[in-house]
């Protein structure tokens, strides 16, 4: 192999090395190492531990949480689910009543169609991506979150986003859009090219809710959907 192709090569493998350890010691952001260091044999090498490990500690760091007044009311909190190593995150805006039920995001009638783009039009699996939302808490009735309840939840979205660093962001709908991006544009304005999400390229698209009501809109999502597709080369 000639010089230029091996460095290439091997500047191709640290990339992706890169992508799969995270350093222990740059996610200090609330978590206390020296009490929650994993147990299970094998999982910490070299000062590293595997995204997994540290998603469950985020997830354990906020169980009780009580944050914002929807610690009363909720009867689970809904973290987040799928592949720690994902390529592709999608966030949506909040639990819903099933989520709530379930502890899982996107497992009622939105989470149904958020299942279809993911199954049937990008022909992965769920459990290939990793799903969560702005809103760890079900606001009551459905209502919109508020901006307290925002700014009290986000910055464990951001440790998730931070820890799974993904390729791509798919933000679901105008919440997560706006949060995510700290703009009041609307989403069918941000929709259909990407944006930057601390250095992550994010792709706002129409809510799965909206598209129920709105099944026209469907087009542009996928037009959206195709583009993600195009980027993680799927
Ligand atoms: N809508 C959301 O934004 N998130 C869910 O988890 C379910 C419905």
């Amino acid at each position: 192999m000639a010089q230029n192709e091996l460095q290439t090569e091997l500047l191709k493998m640290v990339k992706a090395l890169k992508g799969q350890v995270i350093n222990r010691d740059s996610l200090s952001v609330g978590i206390d190492w020296k009490k929650e260091r994993p147990s299970a044999a094998g999982k910490v090498k070299n000062n590293q531990i595997s995204k997994e490990e540290i998603l469950k500690t985020v997830h354990r760091e906020m169980a009780d949480c009580q944050l914002c007044p929807l610690g009363k009311t909720r009867k689970n909190l809904v973290f987040g689910v799928g592949n720690p190593q994902a390529r592709i995150v999608f966030v949506g805006e909040a639990p819903g009543a099933d989520e709530d039920e379930q502890g899982l995001p996107f497992v009622g009638r939105a989470g149904q169609l958020l299942t279809d783009i993911i199954v049937k039009g990008m022909k992965i699996q769920r459990k290939d991506v990793y799903i969560c939302n702005i809103l760890k808490c079900r606001p009551p009735g459905n209502r919109n979150p508020q901006p307290e309840e925002i700014s009290k939840c986000e910055p464990f979205l951001k440790k998730q986003l931070q820890i799974i660093s993904p390729a791509i962001i798919c933000a679901l709908g105008t919440f997560a859009a706006k949060t995510l991006l700290k703009t009041d544009i609307p989403i069918s304005v941000l929709r259909g090219r990407f944006h930057l999400y601390e250095g992550i390229k994010l792709m706002p698209t129409y809510h799965p809710a909206y598209l129920l009501r709105n099944p026209s809109a469907k087009k542009q999502v996928w037009e959206d959907v195709q583009m993600i597709m195009k980027e993680v080369k799927l």
